[in-house]
């Protein structure tokens, strides 16, 4: 794992989330990769898919670009409605598949069937700063919101998505 280090936290925030602030950071996530996701969570329903976002981290203008998103197995099979554990053989795989195009891991995505797309304290607790979370909000009439998440102080903070322009 790159670029991330544990972090400790001497007071344990009232929420997972500040719904004001936004992050200072921008997703920008192409709408190819963001079907490729919403068609795995739907597939996934009424239990929770995760995966990694490969791409390139913050530029100077704090843009985050996805390059790729992958699917992995989610090992949390007791609580799957509500639960993720990320694979961490499909973690390092990705890792693997990130290096080798020159690019990282930036994020993690994962679903919230019949849920909406904030963090949740386990989401808190397992979150890594320098990294992007998109949360899908899912139902079982298909409905998805996505939302994007940056762990800042110790709360989540809500980061734009951007359908990035053509390259
Ligand atoms: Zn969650």
């Amino acid at each position: 794992m790159t670029g991330s280090t544990g972090t400790t936290f001497s007071t344990s925030p009232p929420s997972a989330f500040h719904a004001q602030e936004m992050a200072s950071t921008v997703l920008q996530l192409p709408q190819e990769l963001r079907q490729k996701v919403e068609l795995v969570v739907d597939a996934s329903y009424p239990f929770e898919a995760c995966g990694v976002m490969i791409g390139h981290n913050e530029n100077t203008a704090g843009e985050v670009a996805v390059e790729d998103v992958f699917h992995a197995r989610n090992l949390n099979t007791e609580r799957a409605r509500d639960r993720f554990l990320l694979d961490p053989e499909d973690h390092l795989a990705a890792d693997r598949v990130a290096r080798q195009r020159g690019l990282e891991i930036v994020g993690f995505w994962h679903s919230h069937p019949d849920h909406p797309a904030q963090p949740s304290t386990t989401d808190l607790e397992t979150a890594w700063e320098g990294h992007s979370y998109l949360i899908v909000s899912t139902a079982a009439f298909g409905t998805n919101v996505l939302k994007s998440w940056r762990l800042d102080g110790g709360q989540f903070l809500e980061e734009q998505i951007v359908r990035p322009s053509c390259r």
